[in-house]
């Protein structure tokens, strides 16, 4: 199909992760890591791909004299001197037009074009039988390296400045880079990396800009300025799409609006199931900017307020102490008297504030994040503690731990609270000294010895995103694997129903705080599994509602016993689409 403005629709599948519709044109970012993806530009776009270059150049002219001049003070001239030949090729002008005019003549973006000239060059040089010689082909890879580096480095800053409406097309985002966009402009974004439960999916969602991620080529199809069509809710993009899509498209959005309204004047109802079962539902916050769109939308708290993101995206160091209660006091006071729960930090692996030292982990995910980093790093933890109990003179205030994998971990945290609570009580602060203190789940390990964590803590909550990926080895933000990803597994089935189960038996309860509390077709199941709270993000709540208020408690008791003896993700699906396609088909309608 043609589009009105003569170029061909391209349409392309991806995994929606922010719902809605949106339609702009595209701003592309450079790529993060170094390997370079080609991508046809438009003659209109030469100057500013060349632009980018030199300014690359540039900058990395500069990164290097200042190595070179941190070298020479501490190792002196001589070992400095090495850094002469890696100016040189920075400042090769012959090498410098070759890329210019490769950039020109086979209109393609500046990065496969700069590695392709270097790996020539550099190719060429290895081959000389002059030891010399022979090695700046060392150097002219660690150049390109660097400006490579530096093309893609301009990503975090292209996203606090973008000055127009756009689409975001991207290779992949962080979630700094997401933390910092600016919402106004930024009405949808896409990317060739991600899926659903990536942090990046989940601050889309928080600011409610429709994205699709886990599209594969995007970056490579799509040209600065295509008009773009992004379909959120399916996981459809279309780049130049017809009149006819276009019109289909605003008809659906018409039709969604109609059926949002309908749910939003569920605001202020009870989120209670026909036979009269409350399930609190809370939301899930990254930003202080959410807190208006918690009462708005109709949850009615804070089930997990993601405190990572008050250290990402930022330029000047880490929040301190009073920085951080004032942030706390405010999401306290917002929602006073409904909870506050409070997520200790949750850094690491994809979550790192810039300037943060970190060493190098063949396997972040794995690795030293959430409470393993903040127990070996006392200072920094102690100083959100201590915040988090000066917010916690408002008696709503409650906290948690995240990514606890055995209950040491939960013992030496609680040893280090009543250590800050003893130096506050010392300094005369006010603070709660009974704040419910609680345990994320979402580690199978956590799971599996709830028993054993219970007399230490006072409710659970179920990180679902993370408890998937660790017991199915899948990683939660790799498109390839996305198929393996299964919130029905029976093992993610079983692991549920134990720890709530324990939760009842210690007189805890227990919340679901990753995505599965946000899916309309498993909430009946995690109602009827006994689950005593939902928290989602705020765009989700109105769905959510819906459904709760048109389930039986007693039929998703009945849903959750069938569950439980199924032997598949699939039956244990299926049986799930049969309930919400009887009892809520409008919501099915929205999420199709
Ligand atoms: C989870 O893992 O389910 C969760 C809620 O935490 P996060 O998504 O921030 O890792
Ligand atoms: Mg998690």
């Amino acid at each position: 199909m043609v589009a009105a403005h003569g170029k061909n629709e391209i349409s392309l599948k991806g995994i929606g992760v922010s719902p809605g519709i949106a339609v702009c044109n595209a701003q592309l970012l450079a790529r993060k890591s170094e390997t370079a993806i080609k991508r046809t530009i438009s003659a209109d776009e030469i100057p500013s791909e060349i632009a980018r270059f030199e300014e690359a150049l540039m900058t990395t002219h500069e990164q290097i004299r200042h190595i070179q001049k941190q070298v020479a003070e501490v190792l002196g001239d001589e070992h400095a001197s090495i850094f002469d030949a890696h100016i040189l090729v920075v400042d090769d002008r012959s090498f410098i037009e070759e890329v210019i005019r490769t950039i020109k003549r086979d209109l393609l973006n500046v990065e496969p074009v700069l590695l392709a000239v270097s790996n020539r060059y550099a190719d060429m040089l290895a081959k000389v039988e002059d030891s010399y010689l022979s090695e700046r082909a060392a150097d002219i890879r660690d150049v390109t390296k660097r400006i490579l580096g530096n093309l893609a480095g301009e990503t975090v800053d292209q996203m606090k400045h973008i000055d127009e409406e756009c689409i975001v097309v991207a290779h992949d985002l962080a979630p700094s880079d997401t933390a910092s966009m600016n919402r106004e402009r930024v009405k949808g974004f896409i990317t060739d990396l991600g899926s659903s439960t990536s942090h990046t999916a989940i601050m889309a969602k928080a600011l409610e800009v429709p994205s699709v991620v886990g599209l594969h080529n995007v970056t490579a199809v799509a040209n600065k300025g295509d008009l773009i069509l992004v379909d959120g809710t399916r996981g459809y993009v279309f780049i130049n799409p017809t009149e006819e899509r276009l019109e289909e498209y605003r008809k659906r959005a018409e039709e969604h609006e109609q059926i949002r309204l309908a749910l939003d004047a569920l605001r202020d109802k009870l989120p209670e199931t026909k036979d009269g079962y409350l399930v609190p539902i809370t939301a899930n916050i990254e930003l202080l900017q959410e807190l208006d769109a918690v009462g708005a939308r109709g949850a009615k708290g804070i089930g997990l307020f993601r405190t990572e993101f008050l250290f990402l995206g930022r330029e000047n160091g880490l929040p301190d102490e009073d920085e951080q209660a004032a942030s706390y006091i405010e999401a306290a006071e917002s929602q006073y008297p409904s909870p506050v729960v409070i997520r200790t930090l949750d850094l690491g692996a994809d979550k790192l504030p810039s300037g943060f030292e970190m060493p190098n982990e063949l396997n972040p995910f794995l690795g030293d994040r959430a409470i393993r980093l903040c127990l070996s790093r006392p200072d920094l933890f102690k100083t959100q503690l201590r915040a988090i109990l000066r917010a916690s003179k408002y008696d709503n205030v409650r906290m948690m731990y995240p990514m606890v994998s055995c209950v040491q971990e939960v013992m030496q945290a609680n040893t280090l609270l009543r250590e800050c609570m003893m130096e506050l009580a010392k300094e005369g602060v006010e603070f709660n000294k009974n704040i419910q203190v609680g345990t994320m789940i979402e580690v199978p390990s956590a799971a599996l010895i709830a028993d054993i964590i219970a007399p230490h803590v006072s409710f659970f909550s179920l990180g679902t995103n993370d408890l998937i990926q660790y017991t199915m080895a899948v990683d939660r933000g790799n498109e390839n694997v996305a198929h393996l990803y299964k919130p029905t597994h029976m093992a993610i089935i079983r692991l549920i129903d134990y720890v709530v189960k324990v939760s009842h038996r210690f007189g805890l309860w227990t919340c679901v705080c990753g995505q599965m509390a946000a899916d309309p077709v498993l909430v009946p199941l995690l109602i009827g599994m006994g689950v005593d709270e939902l928290s989602v993000s705020p765009s989700q709540a109105p769905m959510i509602k819906d459904v709760i208020r048109k389930l039986y408690y007693s039929s998703s008791i009945e849903l959750a016993q069938r569950a439980l003896v199924s032997s598949s993700a699939e039956a244990v699906l299926e049986l799930c689409h049969e309930m919400i396609t009887d009892i809520a088909p409008e919501v099915i309608e929205l999420s199709e």
